[in-house]
């Protein structure tokens, strides 16, 4: 039996494992893709304070040396499901099933896809969420950006000095003929089906809690950009980390 179940190793779920095991917790942490979440494809943080000009990689990988130092159990599993068995849950996974005192939700969010109208406009051209990824392949070749926030601009820089041109569209404009690749920046959806069950969200799919991340269902916490804000960087993942483990550490003392 764990104390706690935390589901997710981006900036939110290694930090939350780093609090809870320095608190002496017995703690699982299972990550299903990239340990280190969504930020390891960014080759340049410009706003994580006392390291500027950091990648995301690298700044994950310190943070993730750490949470295992500690004793953080970190498992590469998916976790499919959550069941509320009297006290405790029942974590499923693609790899087995696990019981803990207590949840912690810090699955992020994921890359809006493309239109299904652009999709089929693509054809067999490739189709990427990660010019830091994939922008290689592309050398010397037009290739196009599809979106209109900060992340596509992002994308279009880091283009710009790979690609023989780099054409900026919008949601649902035609692809241009000549582009070989689709580098999609489209925004962001919560990665929240698996609790869907679990505890409520709002309509778009956050889960829903306030500034002490404690969810509607009892013993479940939520932390960094899966949870209902106004502001998803590192630093409120962080900060939601440290106030999620401290509901955890409260709640589990009250038992
Ligand atoms: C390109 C880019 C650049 C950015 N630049 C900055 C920046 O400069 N400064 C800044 O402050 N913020 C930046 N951000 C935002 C920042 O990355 C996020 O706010 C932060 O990383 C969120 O962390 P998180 O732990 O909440 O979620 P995530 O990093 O999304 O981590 C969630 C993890 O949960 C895992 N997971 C999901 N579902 C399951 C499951 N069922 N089972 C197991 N594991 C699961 C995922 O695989 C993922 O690894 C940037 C984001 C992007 C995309």
């Amino acid at each position: 039996m764990y104390d706690v179940v935390i589901i997710g190793a981006g900036m939110a779920g290694l930090t939350a494992g780093i609090y809870l095991a320095r608190a002496g917790k017995k703690v699982v942490l299972f990550e299903s893709g990239a340990i280190g979440g969504q930020i390891i494809t960014a080759p340049k943080l410009e706003n994580w304070p006392g390291n500027m000009g950091i990648s995301g990689a690298d700044l994950m990988k310190k943070i993730y040396a750490q949470a295992t130092e500690l004793g953080v159990n970190v498992k590469y599993e998916e976790v499919e499901k959550i069941e509320k068995k009297d006290d405790a849950f029942l974590v499923i996974t693609d790899d087995g099933e696990y019981t803990a005192l207590t949840v912690i939700i810090a699955t992020g969010t994921v890359p809006r896809r493309l239109s299904e109208k652009q999709t089929k406009d693509a054809g067999k051209r490739a189709i990427s969420y990660c010019a830091t990824c994939d922008g290689a392949l592309y050398k010397d070749k037009p290739v196009v950006v599809v979106g209109s926030g900060n992340t596509a601009k992002q994308e279009m820089d880091y283009l710009g000095g790979i690609a023989s041109k780099v054409y900026h569209i919008h949601h649902d404009d035609p692809i241009p003929e000549d582009a070989e690749a689709v580098f999609v920046a489209i925004g962001r959806l919560p990665a929240t089906k698996v609790v869907s069950e679990l505890v409520e969200l709002s309509q778009d799919g956050y889960v829903i809690a306030g500034e002490d991340c404690k969810t509607s269902c009892p013993g479940v916490f939520v932390a960094g950009d899966c949870r209902t804000k106004s502001t998803r960087q590192l630093v409120t993942a962080a900060g939601d980390a440290a106030v999620a483990a401290g509901a955890v550490i409260e709640f589990l003392n009250s038992k």
